[in-house]
C-alpha cells in the first residue's frame, strides 16, 4: 500500500514537473520569438538609417556625376584663364548650379603663388552668362573649404593619386579636386557652396519623414542632430522631444556632414506592441495555469494527508470502541455468571454484584447511545422527530436526571433562566445528546475547581443556550476545526482525557438538523462557552434554519 502511494505521488510529481518544464519552454520560446521580432525590426530600422546617409551622399555627387568622365589633361591645359575653361567642364558646372543644393560654384587652380588667401586666383561661375569670372569677393567659407581640401590633399598625397576626389567642409561646402591621372597632378579645384536652408528644410527633413514616417505607428523617432551645437535640425516626430537618454542608435554620415549625425529612439510600434501584449497575455495565462496546477497538486496532497489521518483515527476509534464495549461486558458476564451459578448467596455480595451489573449496563447503554449518535450523524436521511418543546421544563428534568453525575464529578452548576420561555421545535432526544456532549466536555476539560454555567437567553426571535465552563479553553486558531470529525486539540490535558474528537461534530450535526446554530467563544485558560440557538416557534417561519447574531460583548468567534 505504502509502495503504491509512493508510486502514485512519484508519477504525479513527474507529470507536474513535465508540465512545468513544457510551460517554461513554451514561455521561453514565446519570449525569444518576441525578442527576435524586436531585434529584426530594429535591425531593419538601422539599415534604413545607413541607407539614408548613403542616399544623402549620392545626392551631393549626382549633380557632378559627369566630372569623372572629363579629360583632365585638357581641363588642366584650359586652366590658364577664366575665359579659357574647357567647355565640357563649364557645361557640367552649368548643370550643377541649376540644382538648388548649390548656391555658388567656384573654380581655382592648384597654384598658390598669386593668391593672397589660398595661393591661387579664384573664379566664380556666373549662371546668366555661362562663364567664370575672376573674383576676390568670396565668402569666408570658400577659402575655408579650399584650405581644408588643400590640407587633405597634401595629407593624402600618396592616396589621391589618380582619382578625382570630393572633400566636404561639413555642411558648408563641397570641393572636388580635379586630378590628371596620367601626369599624376592636381589640375584645379571646383568648389560648391551648399545651400544649408535647402539641404535641411527641402531635402534632408522631408526625406527623413518619407523614409521613417511621422506617426506613432512608425515605431521610431529620428533626429538630424548638429552635435557640435547640440541643435536638432529636423525630426520625424514633432511630439517626441529630443533627449540624450532616449537615444538608442546613432548613425554618422560617411565622408560628409561631419558635424551632423542621425539619432534614433525606438518607440512602441503597433506590431511590436501587439506582440508584447500577446506575450504578456500568454504569460499571464500560463502563470495562472501554473498556479492552478500547483494549487491542485498541493490541495490533492493535503486532502490525501487528511484522508489518511481520518482513516487512521477511524481505525483507532473502532479499536477503542470494541475495547470499551468489551470491558463492561466482561464485568457483567463475570457478575452474572457468579450469581447464576448460585455461588454467591450472601445478600451484601449479591447487592454488590447487582450494582456492578447495573452500573456497567448504564455505561454500556451510554456507549451504545454515543455509537447511535455517530451513526445518526453519518446518515443524512435519518428522520428526526421534532416537537414543540418547552426548554425550561426540559432543562429542569434533564438536570434532575444528571444530578448524581454532577455530584460525583464535583461540579458547581450555575443555572440562569426565566421560568416562562416560548417554545422551540426540536427533537428532545437530540437536545438530550447535545447537552450530554457539551456538559461532558465542560467537565472533561476543566481542572479540579469545576464550574458549569447554563444560561438561557430569549431575544424574542431565538432562544439561545450558553453552556460555559472555567476550564482550559480552546486557542482561537482551533475554533474552526473543533467541529470536524476526529479533531482534538493537541495538548497535554486533551491527551490525558478520553475522547475521539466526535462529540462536537455530532453536536453540530444535531443542532443543524434541528434548525439551530452553534458557535464557540473561548480564551485559553479562562474557559469556553458554547452557544446554541434555536428559533422560537412561530417567530421565524417555524423552525427554519437560524443564523446566530454576533455577540458584541465577546471576542468575535468562528461560526461553526
Ligand atoms: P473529544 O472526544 O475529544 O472530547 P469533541 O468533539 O467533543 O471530542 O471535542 C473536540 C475537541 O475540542 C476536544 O478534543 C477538545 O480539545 C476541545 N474541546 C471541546 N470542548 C471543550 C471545552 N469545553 N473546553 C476546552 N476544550 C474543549
Amino acid at each position: 500500500m505504502q509502495h503504491y502511494r509512493f508510486v502514485r505521488w512519484f508519477f504525479l510529481a513527474m507529470g507536474l514537473a513535465a508540465v512545468i518544464g513544457l510551460t517554461g519552454m513554451n514561455v521561453y520560446s514565446l519570449y525569444a520569438l518576441h525578442e527576435s521580432k524586436v531585434q529584426s525590426y530594429e535591425e531593419k530600422q538601422k539599415q534604413q538609417m545607413l541607407e539614408y546617409t548613403n542616399q544623402v551622399r549620392t545626392r551631393f555627387r549626382y549633380p557632378v556625376r559627369d566630372l569623372w568622365q572629363l579629360d583632365m589633361e585638357q581641363v588642366g591645359v584650359s586652366m590658364h584663364s577664366p575665359e579659357a575653361v574647357s567647355r565640357e567642364l563649364t557645361a557640367i558646372v552649368a548643370d550643377a548650379i541649376s540644382d538648388e543644393l548649390f548656391s555658388e560654384i567656384y573654380l581655382t587652380t592648384p597654384d598658390c603663388a598669386a593668391c593672397d588667401l589660398i595661393g591661387a586666383p579664384v573664379w566664380k561661375y556666373h549662371p546668366p552668362s555661362g562663364f567664370f569670372f575672376e573674383t576676390t569677393e568670396y565668402k569666408q567659407l570658400v577659402s575655408d573649404g579650399l584650405a581644408i581640401t588643400r590640407t587633405r590633399m597634401n595629407a593624402l598625397i600618396h592616396e589621391y593619386r589618380w582619382s578625382t576626389r570630393v572633400i566636404f567642409d561639413t555642411q558648408n561646402s563641397m570641393t572636388v579636386a580635379l586630378i590628371n591621372s596620367t601626369e599624376k597632378e592636381i589640375v584645379g579645384y571646383l568648389l560648391f557652396v551648399i545651400d544649408r536652408d535647402y539641404l535641411i528644410n527641402s531635402y534632408m527633413g522631408p526625406k527623413l519623414a518619407e523614409t521613417f514616417g511621422t506617426g506613432p505607428e512608425s515605431g521610431i523617432t529620428v533626429w538630424l542632430h548638429d552635435w557640435t551645437k547640440n541643435e536638432v535640425l529636423a525630426a520625424t516626430r514633432s511630439d517626441e522631444p529630443y533627449t540624450y537618454q532616449r537615444v538608442d542608435f546613432i548613425q554618422n554620415f560617411p565622408d560628409l556632414l561631419n558635424d551632423w549625425n542621425l539619432k534614433a529612439a525606438f518607440t512602441a510600434n503597433p506590431d511590436l506592441a501587439a506582440s508584447r501584449a500577446s506575450l504578456t497575455r500568454n504569460l499571464a495565462v500560463l502563470a495562472g495555469a501554473m498556479i492552478l496546477l500547483l494549487g491542485a497538486f498541493v490541495f490533492m496532497f493535503l486532502t490525501a494527508q487528511r484522508e489518511r489521518s481520518l482513516a487512521q483515527r477511524q481505525a483507532l476509534f473502532l479499536a477503542n470502541v470494541t475495547h470499551e464495549l468489551k470491558t463492561p461486558l466482561s464485568v457483567i458476564l463475570a457478575a452474572g455468571e457468579n450469581i447464576s451459578d448460585g455461588r454467591v448467596t450472601d445478600t451484601d455480595r449479591l447487592k454488590t454484584y447487582g450494582s456492578h451489573i447495573y452500573n456497567e449496563s448504564l455505561r454500556l447503554h451510554k456507549m451504545i447511545d454515543r455509537l447511535l449518535d455517530v451513526a445518526k450523524s453519518a446518515n443524512k436521511n435519518v428522520i428526526i422527530q421534532k416537537r414543540k418543546t418547552n426548554l425550561a421544563a426540559f432543562l429542569r428534568s434533564y438536570l434532575q436526571m444528571k444530578q448524581s453525575y454532577f455530584e460525583s464529578h464535583h461540579v458547581n452548576l450555575q443555572l440562569e433562566m426565566e421560568d416562562h420561555l416560548p417554545e422551540i421545535v426540536v427533537d428532545p432526544s437530540d437536545l438530550h445528546s447535545i447537552l450530554d456532549n457539551l456538559i461532558d466536555n465542560a467537565v472533561k476539560y476543566s481542572l479540579d475547581d469545576k464550574l458549569v454555567g447554563i444560561r438561557i437567553i430569549n431575544d424574542d426571535s431565538h432562544i439561545s443556550m450558553k453552556i460555559s465552563d472555567n476550564g482550559m479553553g480552546i486557542p482561537k486558531k482551533f475554533h474552526k476545526f473543533i467541529f470536524n470529525k476526529f479533531f482534538r486539540v493537541e495538548d497535554a490535558l486533551t491527551a490525558r482525557t478520553k475522547g475521539h474528537g466526535l462529540g462536537l461534530a455530532i453536536v453540530k450535526d444535531l443542532v443543524t438538523r434541528n434548525g439551530g446554530d452553534i458557535r464557540v467563544d473561548s480564551t485559553p485558560d479562562e474557559g469556553a462557552t458554547f452557544t446554541i440557538a434555536f428559533p422560537i416557534d412561530g417567530a421565524d417561519g417555524n423552525g427554519s434554519k437560524t443564523k446566530m447574531k454576533t455577540n458584541t460583548n465577546q471576542p468575535e468567534s468562528e461560526h461553526a
